[in-house]
């Protein structure tokens, strides 16, 4: 048992898990992949990198193909079954044989649209009965039916008029068509969607491998119910071996509407947002502001839960190179920079961050930033002057007085080549006459500034 749907999530035990991935067997909610589901690319692990299995979509149906071999066994659909080999058996040939042919197409494919559409909405069950006799999916029905006709009606029209030259790529060409067409007038309800061979091979290609195996599976289940038959062909009479053939042709068409429906639902999330794909019928997908920092930063929470620091560093170094503002991702790695005593790394994130934020004139992530980083940075002040001049303003506005003096008066006050050194005693003279009270003092510095001007006019030479 692989327990998927009773599993629950490694860092929150309450929550049942949305993804799993086999190698690290990792499970994880949807609180630790925020939006993931709404998005249209692969979930993957935190801890591997490789794409997570999607929980809510069981398992795949070509990793698990036998799983569905029993659904046309369902009572509804064996009864079915059995009535048309039945009726088949003792149909006179002749006329009445033609009129049972085309009967028995159109009951094929009016089953065959209930199961492949139940199937195309995550329903393991076959359809009920009820489902089956229901008129109203009569409009549905006509395009479905029209692909259905087309494609397999060319296959039969090969077999019959030029049997062995062009029937085996004819057939070829139908299996790899027909899962992709069915697909698209499910999702646009229209039959000349269907024949859009431009639509067809997007669809394809966003399916992938799982598209290639589904074409080989209803290749292999169009030809097999014909081929297992021929070595019996001499030893059966004719209305047991047409017998046969009706049962095993119809369980091979329950299992192609089968197979093409439970792979449509198990790639939505791929092909729902692809307004090309599906008009009228994507889904919203989240803006990648939203996202793309929340994916990252739960994921480096777990990366760093697991030991995996580099890879959490990584993780949202990546991120910030997107979203260099994003105050959560910003605290997060420098959290981590500091937890790893990784001075020199936090110095320079330090110096970048400020400079944006005092771009941005931020006081208060500015003081926030600061005095979260500056126990682990000692006496260390960021390298440019006028960051230092906006980081002792700023702290000064937000009630950290002292500390921005601290910051303003650290300041080299005799280099040379310290030009905004006269700003910077100004600004500290304010703070000490108006916050602190501290005349005296503030009537010192500005005794600083007047000197140094006076100094610059007499002796140039030192600026520069
Ligand atoms: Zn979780
Ligand atoms: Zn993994």
């Amino acid at each position: 048992m692989d327990g998927g749907e009773s599993a629950h999530c490694r860092y929150h035990n309450e929550e049942s898990a949305r993804w799993h991935c086999p190698p690290c067997d990792l499970y994880l909610c949807q609180l630790c992949k925020p939006k993931a589901a709404q998005l249209p690319m692969d979930v993957t692990c935190p801890l591997c990198d490789e794409p997570m299995r999607d929980l809510a979509i069981g398992e795949l149906f070509w990793i698990t193909p036998h799983k569905h071999l029993s659904y046309p066994l369902a009572p509804n659909l064996l009864i079915f079954i059995a009535t048309l080999t039945l009726i088949g058996m003792l149909a006179p040939a002749g006329l009445m044989l033609l009129v049972f042919v085309v009967v028995a197409f159109l009951a094929c494919t009016w089953i065959g649209l209930h199961v492949f559409r139940t199937s195309s909405q995550g329903q393991t069950n076959a359809p009920a009965a009820s489902a089956l006799a229901n008129i109203k999916t009569l409009g549905s029905f006509k395009p479905f039916l029209g692909a259905t006709m087309i494609l397999l009606g060319l296959v039969a029209a090969g077999w019959w008029l030029v049997p062995f030259l062009f029937a085996p790529l004819l057939t070829l060409l139908v299996a790899a068509l027909l899962p992709a067409s069915l697909m698209m007038v499910a999702i646009t309800g229209s039959l000349k969607a269907a024949f859009d061979f431009e639509g067809l091979y997007q669809l394809a290609q966003r399916l992938g491998m799982a598209y290639i195996v589904l074409a080989a599976l209803v290749l292999f289940l169009i030809l097999t119910p014909a081929t297992v038959l021929v070595p019996l062909t001499a030893v059966t009479p004719e209305w047991l071996h047409r017998g046969l053939l009706i049962l095993l042709q119809t369980y091979a068409a329950i299992l192609i509407f089968r197979f093409t429906g439970v792979a449509l639902f198990q790639h939505q999330r791929i092909l729902g947002h692809d307004t090309n794909l599906a008009p009228g019928q994507s889904m919203d997908l989240p803006e990648p502001d939203d996202y793309e920092p929340e994916l990252a930063l739960s994921t480096a929470i777990i990366q760093s839960k697991e030991g995996l620091v580099k890879e959490a560093r990584w993780t949202l170094g990546q991120m910030l190179t997107r979203h260099p503002n994003h105050p959560e991702l910003n605290k997060q790695f420098e959290q981590l920079l500091i937890d790893e005593n990784e001075y020199k790394e936090l110095t320079s994130h330090i110096n970048r961050r400020l400079k944006k934020l005092a771009a941005d004139r931020d006081q208060e992530k500015t003081v926030e930033t600061w005095m979260r980083v500056k126990p682990t940075l000692g006496k260390w002040l960021p390298a440019s002057g006028s960051d230092r001049h906006w980081l002792g303003y700023a702290l000064a506005e937000e009630g950290q007085e002292r500390e921005g003096l601290r910051v303003l008066l650290s300041l080299p006050k005799d280099h040379p080549k310290y030009q905004r050194l006269s700003e910077a005693c100004t600004t500290a003279s304010n703070i000490m006459e108006k916050s602190l009270g501290d005349n005296a003092g503030a009537e010192k510095l500005r005794e600083v500034v007047r000197k140094k001007i006076r100094g610059r006019h007499s002796t140039p030479s030192d600026f520069i």
